[in-house]
């Protein structure tokens, strides 16, 4: 299988140069050139299958050229063997027809640790194959950071650098950053948003010198191996609820788009899903457009949910490419289009196409809070604030939009106590965190304030790169 760009100027590549290379060089972000597709039969065989065995079945066709399966197949059990849960990725039911899936048993508590497991396992595989060392930069709106630090810390191979909102990120998860010791981490705080810190990362990437002599890589969701991976998730939760024979729905509490975007791939794969839910804060671009067909850029405003304070998403562009049938310059004329004027023009037919599938929803902050509040009475779960987002809407649109008694499933994208001071106004509750994370508070932090500026912090990476100094 190759990888192609959604601007469609790039050379198509394998599976390990996609992994490597993050963002193709005309911009773009990659997708596999030909969608698997598997039969009702196949998903049959697969419903008795645990969690890391399934990822291996699910993921096997895009990996196979490059990875052999017995080294995929050890990666993969290696990533998910930390998890505090021996479901991994619990299904718990809350209603009739309304289940929550907890993705939050990985090392740093969040749903990204379920595909930076495995890919901090696959980029070291691969640059050791190929005796090769690369500099990861991220940005992170919270979550991410961590979660990649955790897949690559201790590395030979990968130094990483991850820019993050100064005061824009909870201390839990600011700290789940800077209390890493180990010498091949980096925690930026910058002076902006996130939006700033993405668009200094995108900067990074199209300094063409600074990309070849540092030899960037990304962990952000713009990686292809990223959406892959949480891919797995969407098949696990069908088949335990009936899927192929039922249909299933799915809400995601949603920032970059890169999990809602993992949703839409198993669907392509043969996962029958009626509608996804796309859940907003006050950042609401998203809810927007799939309501009222306007993709019109805000300022991008602190929330009580601030893993999805995001205005630009990314992953769109992946939907994009599939709604401009796959001709890049059209993805490219609107992109470009878009950064200029802040508003979206899409194909025709489109939108009408996009609101098939897809559902916008916004809670703002007071909504977010009494979703906390009135689940802890009704069913006695304790939600963070994204996953809040999330079950609201499962909870409201499941009936509204629901054809065929379908079971919908919010996304628990992160444990509460990673947010604990929305919990406690929330719920008058204050979460602890598991045991194993239960000094956090008190471990000695490390991390670099910069400012909002592209030269600083590229100088900054330059000085402290291990393939700077080699
Ligand atoms: C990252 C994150 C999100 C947003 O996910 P995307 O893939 O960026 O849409 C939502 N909730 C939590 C808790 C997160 O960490």
């Amino acid at each position: 299988m190759k990888f192609i760009s959604t601007r469609g100027k790039s050379p198509a590549l394998g599976f390990e140069d996609t992994l490597l290379s993050g963002l193709a060089p005309d911009g773009g972000l990659y997708l596999p050139d030909v969608w698997p597709l598997y039969s009702e039969s196949q998903l049959l065989d697969w419903q008795h299958l645990g969690y890391a065995d399934l990822a291996k079945v699910v993921l096997e066709p895009f990996i196979k050229d490059d990875v052999g399966s017995d080294v995929f197949s050890g990666l993969v059990d290696s990533a998910y063997r930390g998890f505090d849960h021996p479901a991994i990725a619990p299904l718990k039911q809350c209603d009739h027809d309304l289940w929550l899936m907890e993705l939050y048993h990985g090392p740093t508590l969040a749903f990204k640790d379920y595909a930076l497991q495995l890919v901090g396992r696959l980029f070291e595989h691969v640059l050791n194959k190929r005796g090769e060392r690369i500099t990861i930069v991220g940005a992170t709106s919270g979550d991410t950071g961590s979660a990649a630090i955790e897949g690559v810390r201790g590395s030979d191979r990968a130094d990483i650098f991850i820019l993050f909102p100064k005061g824009r990120v909870s201390e839990v998860q600011r700290r789940q950053m800077t209390t890493i010791g180990n010498e091949n981490v980096h925690c930026l705080a910058i002076d902006g948003t996130f939006d700033d810190c993405q668009d200094l990362v995108k900067a990074m990437f199209g300094d063409e010198a600074a990309r070849k002599e540092l030899k960037l890589s990304a962990v952000n969701s713009i990686n292809w191996a990223r959406i892959m991976a949480q891919i797995v998730y969407y098949f696990w939760a069908g088949l335990q609820l009936g899927s192929p024979q039922r249909v299933v729905n799915f809400t995601v509490p949603t920032g970059n788009f890169g999990n809602v975007f993992a949703g839409y791939a198993a669907r392509k794969m043969g996962l029958p899903i009626d509608w996804l839910g796309v859940g907003t804060n006050r950042n609401d671009i998203l809810f927007r457009f799939f309501e009222n067909a306007d993709m019109s850029m805000a300022p991008v405003e602190a929330s009580l949910a601030p893993s999805m304070d995001i205005q630009v998403s990314s992953n769109f562009e992946r939907l994009l490419f599939d709604l401009c049938q796959g001709d890049g310059h059209e993805v490219e004329r609107i992109i470009n289009e878009f950064r200029m004027s802040g508003t979206m023009d899409l194909p025709s037919g489109a939108q009408e196409e996009v609101g098939r599938l897809f559902t916008g929803f916004r809670y703002q902050d007071e909504q977010i809070l009494s979703e906390m509040s009135a689940v802890l009475k009704s069913s006695s779960e304790i939600l963070d604030p994204h996953t809040a987002i999330a079950f609201a809407q499962a909870r409201i649109q499941g009936q509204e939009r629901d054809h065929c008694n379908a079971p919908t499933v919010a996304l628990a994208t992160a444990h509460p106590a990673k947010f604990p001071t929305a919990v406690q106004q929330a719920t008058g509750l204050y979460p602890s965190l598991p045991s194993r994370l239960s000094d956090l508070l008190e471990r000695p932090e490390r991390q670099t304030l910069l400012p909002n500026d592209y030269q600083a912090v590229k100088s900054h990476i330059m000085e402290n790169a291990r393939i700077i100094l080699d």
